[in-house]
């Protein structure tokens, strides 16, 4: 198992989960309706990240592992937002809750792209401290999320259906709907040797 934060109220939060994956055995509106919860109690109070897990790149946002289920049910992320930055369009393959933490982020929900046509844009909200977004590929899957800040940090914390930097899903383009295969890692291991 791998905990990389070690306040208790994360390790609560992670209790909490393991309780709720267990009991709802794979039913995903349970855990949506639950983990919705269960996440909004951990964002109310932003005092238990640790510093290394919310630290922005001056290039890149930043997908911190904050816990990985040992069964690989789901994993929590901090997502560290620099000024400014964006992810591609892209979709997930499994449930997420996004709870917004620090600051403010702004998502594109698109639809699923048909051959060669532009991608149609579904929708858009802007998340606020405390509030919670939820994708999966069943209530729509495909978004592209910013911070919506161009002057500072944002952060938000999301707990994905599965261990989501291992998973092999997609990033869109936008003008044709192409897709190509990506696996995002994460920010806080060693990077892999190209190739
Ligand atoms: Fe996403």
């Amino acid at each position: 198992m791998t905990t990389t934060v070690s306040s208790s109220r994360f390790l609560r939060f992670v209790e909490g989960f393991d309780e709720l994956v267990e009991r709802a055995a794979g039913a995903e509106t349970t855990i949506l309706e639950e983990g919705k919860a269960l996440l909004h109690d951990l964002i109310a109070n932003d005092d238990w990240l640790p510093d290394c897990c919310a630290q922005p790149h001056h290039q890149y946002y930043q997908q911190y592992l904050l816990h990985a289920d040992p069964e690989d049910r789901y994993s929590v992320v901090s997502f560290v937002w620099g000024p400014g930055q964006e992810t591609p369009v892209h979709n997930h393959t499994v449930w997420a809750l996004i709870g917004m933490m620090r600051g403010s982020e702004r998502g594109e929900r698109f639809s699923v792209p048909e051959s060669g046509q532009p991608m149609r844009l579904l929708g858009e909200d802007t998340l606020e401290p405390g509030d919670i977004d939820m994708v999966s590929p069943r209530l729509g899957d495909i978004h592209r999320v910013s911070n919506a800040f161009d002057d500072r940090v944002s952060i938000s914390i999301h707990v994905y259906g599965g261990n989501i930097g291992r998973i092999s899903r997609h990033v869109f383009d936008i003008a044709n709907g192409t897709t190509k295969a990506f696996v995002s890692g994460y920010s806080n291991e060693p990077t892999k040797a190209a190739g």
